[in-house]
């Protein structure tokens, strides 16, 4: 039986928690788990009976405690695209440029993948070959688990780490680090928002049943390069979905699937949270100089957030 009635502590409020995880990875107690509210978003639940109210998921909280931003207010900006990378990622193929140049170094990249049946998670892969799961956006929101416990200690044994993810899981991430790592490097997504995993579900469901297969695997947009539709595999063959069966895309572009706190966005805006961010290039070429490659196969954005490089010589902490 629980013998504290209330408890001290106070989370960040239900509209503007992210669902970082932070304050579950940062409790000694373990007293913080992650649990789906009614749309499927998880929150963060205490279990009075192991809290102590030491605070210490407070101060690590993004939004309780938003750390000072030290990127540049007008980060670079560069085109990127990633030859063979780009026909298989989402756009230019800007992650796995980086994932490769931190994986040939022998180190560990984290991103976003289906695990199962479709579910989404944080990975991790050492290899380029693995590098092929975390590729290609899945536009809903990933489970990190204790995913920042498991970077945190490869950071303190030296491995060169890549986390790439939204903002907000780049901004819980350092919160729960809460000190510069030499050895990480973050990759912020210029993010639309995100609609929960129950949402993904119960969509891929209603379409299995409309179309009558088992859809196991289920790609946002790759097939045919940007501005392209969705597809499920139909035996063994990508097939693209069209019109009222691409519910989920046409609500998620009109923003209307996703966790509340999307909707006020703090990082959304510059300077960003990451070492740097990918997006998608549109619109390249319209203004100024003309652009000579075919922006159709897929061009990425990336904004170099500040002057840090991964390299031997790097000697000093880039934050405190
Ligand atoms: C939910 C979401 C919304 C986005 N909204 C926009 C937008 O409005 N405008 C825009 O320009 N770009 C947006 N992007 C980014 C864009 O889709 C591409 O991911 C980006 O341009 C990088 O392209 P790439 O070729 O390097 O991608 P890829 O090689 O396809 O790599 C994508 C990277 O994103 C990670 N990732 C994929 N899904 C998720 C997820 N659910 N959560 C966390 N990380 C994930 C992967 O692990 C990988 O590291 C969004 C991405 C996501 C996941």
């Amino acid at each position: 039986m629980n013998s504290k009635n209330s408890t001290m502590i106070e989370l960040a409020p239900h509209n503007l928690c992210t669902g970082c995880t932070s304050c579950a990875n940062t409790c000694p107690h373990h007293a913080i788990t992650m649990q789906a509210d009614g749309e499927g978003f998880l929150y963060p639940a205490i279990d009075r009976n192991l809290c102590v109210e030491c605070g210490l998921c407070t101060k690590r909280c993004p939004i309780l405690l938003p750390e000072q931003q030290k990127n540049e207010s007008s980060p670079k900006a560069f085109a990127l695209w990633s030859y063979p990378d780009r026909t298989v990622s989402s756009s230019g193929g800007a992650f796995s440029a980086f994932a490769r140049s931190v994986i040939k170094k022998g180190g560990r990249v984290w991103g976003a993948a289906f695990v199962g049946k479709l579910k989404c998670r944080h990975v991790e892969s050492d290899s380029l070959d693995g590098l092929a799961a975390l590729r290609g956006s899945k536009y809903v929101q990933s489970d990190l688990g204790s995913v920042f416990s498991l970077i945190k200690e490869e950071l303190q044994q030296g491995t060169q780490v890549l986390f790439c993810g939204t903002p907000c899981q780049v901004a819980g991430l350092q919160a729960y680090l809460h000190k510069g790592y030499d050895n990480l490097l973050t990759l912020d997504l210029a993010c639309h928002g995100v609609p929960s995993d129950a949402i993904l579900q119960a969509y891929i469901k209603k379409l299995s049943v409309k179309k009558g297969i088992n859809i196991d695997k289920f790609e946002f947009r790759r097939l045919n390069g940007w501005g392209k539709a969705p597809a499920v595999e139909i035996r063994g063959k990508l097939c693209p979905i069209y019109g009222i069966d691409d519910l989920y895309m046409r609500a998620f572009d009109r923003s209307a699937l996703f966790r509340l706190s999307c909707y006020s966005c703090p990082y959304a805006r510059i300077p960003r949270v990451g070492d740097c961010t990918i997006a998608d290039f549109w619109g390249i070429g319209r203004h100024g100089k003309p652009f000579k490659q075919n922006v159709l196969k897929g061009v990425s954005l990336v904004l170099a957030n500040n002057k840090r490089q991964i390299t031997k010589k790097e000697k000093k902490p880039y934050r405190n």
